[in-house]
């Protein structure tokens, strides 16, 4: 497999955040987001036999805990990232998987957790979510909208709407984007829609989600990769 990175920090953005966890980070993506913080994955990387990989894995985490698959867009390496996720599940790892839903999901081993980050129209990659994937949800798995705008929240909380996400899935979350030349200060003023005006928007809608901040770009200078 083609792989950027392989570390160990705190799952940021999910309802496992602040948990430790081991992030494998696959190369390629299809998609360009506007405010894409991981431009640094569309080309290059490593190639790692599945051995390779769960060897790192197991040296990162020996006594088991959190896997996320990241990337780029994980799926489109299918090929070789379902048999990882199933050797993952077997070693006794809890196994996330990160996508944009655009690829199709039906090969995704039942016991991982998607947690699908549906594209909001800011991102510039808003119509890209394949609708048949909401067949594919289970009650474990996490659906994500990152926000930029009014514009983006409306888009989100209508989307929740019309397909009964709530009921579907363990958790919605509506994040904040965050500018992608955000540096040094590791607070709110890098988000492109302030936190309190979200949260305030998801008060008055009385909207089922909840609303998520990247941990990590808090804790870490927020350009660092491998955090
Ligand atoms: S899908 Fe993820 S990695 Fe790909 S461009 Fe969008 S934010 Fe970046």
């Amino acid at each position: 497999m083609q792989i950027i990175e392989i570390y160990k920090s705190l799952q940021g953005e999910s309802s496992y955040t602040g948990l430790p966890c081991v992030f494998v980070r696959l190369a390629g993506c299809n998609l360009r987001c506007t405010w894409c913080d991981s431009e640094y994955t569309f080309k290059g990387g490593n190639r790692m036999t599945l051995d390779e990989i769960e060897d790192e894995v197991h040296h990162l985490s020996p006594d088991g805990g959190l896997v996320e698959i990241t990337g780029g867009e994980p799926l489109l390496q299918e090929r070789e990232v379902v048999p990882l996720m199933d050797r993952l599940l077997a070693a006794g790892y809890s196994v996330l998987l990160e996508t944009s839903g655009e690829r199709p999901l039906e090969r995704v081993p039942s016991r991982v957790v998607k947690i699908v980050d549906v594209k909001c129209p800011d991102s510039g990659e808003g119509d890209t979510f394949r609708t048949e994937n909401l067949n594919t949800l289970t009650p474990r798995d996490e659906v994500k909208f990152v926000v930029a705008s009014r514009r983006d929240y409306e888009f989100a909380r209508d989307f929740i709407h019309e397909h009964g996400l709530s009921s579907r899935v363990a958790s919605v979350i509506l994040s904040p984007a965050f500018r992608k030349d955000a540096a040094r200060a590791r607070d709110a003023s890098h988000c492109l829609v302030e936190p309190q005006d979200l949260a305030e928007w998801m008060l008055t809608d009385g909207l089922k989600a909840r609303l998520g901040l990247q941990i990590h770009k808090f804790i870490w200078e927020p350009s660092l990769k491998g955090v």
